[in-house]
């Protein structure tokens, strides 16, 4: 058995930018993270040595905490491609271009895809306090405070901070089980875009811009109805991404008719088949979604919900991007959340 003061579950944005608050603090704390890499919902292709971002690309000028993050590790930022026409697909397939707002202009991206800042937090924190490959399955009480366990170790703790989403949280046997108005407010936190799917499509040339096109569409045939350029900031491969319109169970059931479907879709809307094409189900991602996931909806308002401001008296806090006040769901929102956290564990 392993102890410490704090215990951080899940090495996502949340969790990797709270150990670094931490370490930088001079705190005592451990990382577990269940999966075999760190960033949780950000992800990445890699394409002929380029990343691809499978999860988040965007974060936008007026999110302060990203901005001096990207800053102190001098990763490059820059400007979400949006040059040229616009394509809108029909339900009948038809496709019409024109000059139009290209809904993403002016989005923030980071040069190496958003991997690189999670590869700027996890360097920046002793790699004896990182666990790779730790999933907590049972978090219980004992005299002095709480005992986390997974299937190799069992760490016994001052404070544990949940760092992943509360509806994922639910799938951890606690002892003694949380009280029925705690489970249902978890329950009642929506994790931001785990119901949703991604294509990315990779092209040796970025054709679409010889032909005086952003990469932005929209379609209302599917089976992707929203697209944007997702090249590296210079140098290919090019790619295109595209959000999916199906709904999860749709995906689940016809994923090799829907990916030919993508195929002659982006052929329709940009004038030629990928040469690779990777479809990024979130849905699908026990880590990341839940069947009450599979709806998806609009952007809700999230923060600690008053029910779940004092768990175990205090000994367990939620620390995923949902807790976020002022940006919660965003990238920005996993920072702000870490940062709250490091102020409750300061004050004690
Ligand atoms: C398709 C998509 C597009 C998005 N686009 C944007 C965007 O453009 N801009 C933006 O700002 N935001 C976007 N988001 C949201 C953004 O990804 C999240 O706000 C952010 O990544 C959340 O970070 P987190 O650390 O709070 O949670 P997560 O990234 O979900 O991290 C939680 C971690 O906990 C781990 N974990 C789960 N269970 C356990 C367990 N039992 N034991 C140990 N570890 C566990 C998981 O493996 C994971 O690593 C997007 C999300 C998706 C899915």
């Amino acid at each position: 058995m392993m102890d410490t003061d704090v215990l951080i579950v899940g090495g996502g944005l949340s969790g990797l930018a709270l150990a670094d608050e931490l370490h930088r603090k001079g705190m005592d704390f451990q990382l577990l993270e269940a999966r075999d890499r760190f960033g949780g919902r950000i992800h990445a292709a890699y394409v002929n040595g380029a990343a691809f971002d499978l999860g988040p690309a965007w974060f936008w000028q007026e999110q302060p905490r990203m901005a001096a993050a990207t800053k102190r590790f001098g990763l490059t930022v820059f400007e979400q491609f949006s040059a040229g026409d616009i394509v809108a697909e029909g339900q009948n397939g038809n496709v019409r271009r024109g000059a139009g707002f290209a809904s993403m202009a002016g989005s923030l991206r980071i040069a190496g895809g958003m991997t690189a800042l999670v590869n700027a937090f996890a360097t920046a924190v002793p790699a004896d306090r990182l666990h790779l490959g730790q999933a907590v399955t049972e978090i219980s009480q004992s005299k002095t405070g709480v005992i986390a366990r997974t299937d190799r170790v069992s760490i016994s703790a001052n404070k544990i901070i949940l760092a992943l989403p509360p509806r994922v949280a639910q799938a951890i046997t606690f002892d003694p089980a949380l009280p029925a108005d705690q489970c249902e407010a978890m329950g009642n936190v929506a994790t931001w875009m785990a119901g949703h799917a991604k294509y990315l499509a990779t092209y040796d040339k970025a054709h679409w811009r010889d032909a005086g096109l952003s990469g932005d569409g929209q379609s209302r045939r599917g089976p992707m109805v929203e697209f944007h350029d997702a090249s590296p900031q210079s140098g290919g491969p090019y790619a295109v991404f595209g959000f999916v319109g199906f709904d999860a169970n749709t995906r689940a059931a016809h994923r090799d008719e829907m990916t030919q479907m993508a195929t002659d879709q982006l052929e329709r809307l940009f004038g030629a088949k990928p040469r690779q094409l990777i479809l990024q189900d979130w849905a699908q991602d026990t880590l990341t979604a839940t069947p009450a996931d599979h709806i998806s909806g609009g952007h809700p308002a999230y923060g600690r919900p008053p029910a779940l401001t004092n768990i175990w008296d205090g000994r367990i806090i939620l620390g995923s991007s949902e807790m976020g006040q002022s940006f919660g769901g965003f990238l920005e929102g996993a920072l702000e959340a870490a940062q709250d956290v490091g102020n409750l564990l300061r004050q004690g």
